[in-house]
């Protein structure tokens, strides 16, 4: 990029109630068959119009065609029994009914290339793909197959390797992976979880990203938060070693959250997604608020590797607050990018 301080989102985006109940996530389809695929491109369309009113730089599908930013990229694989459920508890959190691992795991074919070259032929402003990272996945699922956790994360490694691949050729410009799960498992995260994160990104030429957040806005999140005391130190562990890592940006929840802004000096010289809208508050932050955190975030993050963004996806908002949202990110951004320029 060669604007300073570029903007984009964490990835998802409110759908519209046509197509699926609004503020709710996992929300079902209001349509099927033919009238659904059409019904996901016009969502598709209306939300990459949507960032383009709000000045959005880096620009994404807003994940309209995916029900949830993990299980529909699963829904895809061989080996996972999706009537075979089994109740986990996700990242330590929350209860919630999950497929099952019944066999070797492998891609039947590309999941989200056709979206992507839809979306590519869209726009020509650079485009964010996102894809879970293999720690998140293999804590969506119960596994009666590998029954080794670090075994499986490598299994999907491979496979989101294999669909990075593709997406790149589809003309992605950033392939992102999204790893609340690195915020949780602190030991697996340095003993296989970076690399198996670096193995989905070998070869690739576009550039890469990884995101670590607090979640979505849901309930079962915002009591976590509340039992995390008031310094988040959390991605002190994940930092080090991703300092070291050949993923190029790291996307961090960063606006109303108890995350020491000092933290970020450990990944200095990493492009750094600053997340500089709380997504699990319907207020609207002022573009002052929001330059704010960006200019903290300047003092450990060189103004060429800031991208300000949101917090974590947006889908559980209802769209004129996400708009609102949208708006108040990109005013925020052009606050300091006058100030750099002054
Ligand atoms: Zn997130």
């Amino acid at each position: 990029m060669t604007k300073l301080l570029p903007t984009s989102t964490a990835g998802s985006l409110p759908k519209p109630s046509w197509l699926a109940e609004p503020e709710k996530l996992w929300s079902p389809w209001k349509l099927e068959g033919e009238a659904l695929i059409a019904g996901k491109q016009d969502a598709l369309r209306v939300s990459l119009q949507e960032q383009a009113n709000a000045d959005i730089d880096i620009v994404s599908d807003g994940e309209q065609t995916r029900q949830h930013f993990v299980t529909t990229f699963i829904e895809h694989l061989n080996g996972v029994d999706f009537e075979n459920r089994k109740t986990v508890k996700i990242r330590d959190r929350y209860d919630a009914s999950v497929p099952t691992v019944v066999g070797p795991v492998s891609r039947q074919k590309s999941v989200f290339v056709e979206d992507a070259r839809f979306l590519r032929q869209q726009t020509d402003k650079p485009i964010k793909w996102a894809l879970p990272g293999p720690m998140t996945m293999i804590d969506t699922l119960y596994d009666d197959h590998y029954k080794s956790r670090e075994q499986l994360a490598w299994e999907f490694a491979k496979i989101l390797n294999e669909e990075a691949k593709e997406l790149e050729a589809a003309g992605v410009d950033i392939i992102q992976f999204d790893e609340p799960a690195f915020n949780v498992f602190f030991d697996d995260v340095n003993a296989w979880g970076i690399a198996t994160l670096e193995r989905a990104i070998e070869g690739l030429k576009c550039e890469t990203a990884v995101h670590i957040c607090y979640g979505y806005g849901i309930k079962a999140n915002t009591d976590w938060k509340k039992t995390l005391g008031s310094e988040w130190r959390q991605y002190e562990e994940a930092f080090p070693k991703l300092q070291q890592s050949k993923i190029d940006i790291i996307s961090l929840e960063c606006h109303n959250s108890h995350v020491p802004m000092d933290l970020l000096e450990l990944i200095r010289g990493k492009k750094v997604m600053v997340g500089a809208i709380d997504v699990a508050d319907n207020r609207i932050e002022t573009p002052e608020e929001v330059a704010d955190t960006l200019r903290k975030a300047l003092q450990f993050v060189d103004a060429d590797k800031l991208y300000p963004c949101t917090n974590c996806g947006m889908a559980p908002l209802s769209r004129e607050v996400a708009r609102g949202k949208l708006n108040a990110l990109s005013a925020g951004a052009a606050i300091i990018r006058k100030e750099l320029s002054a």
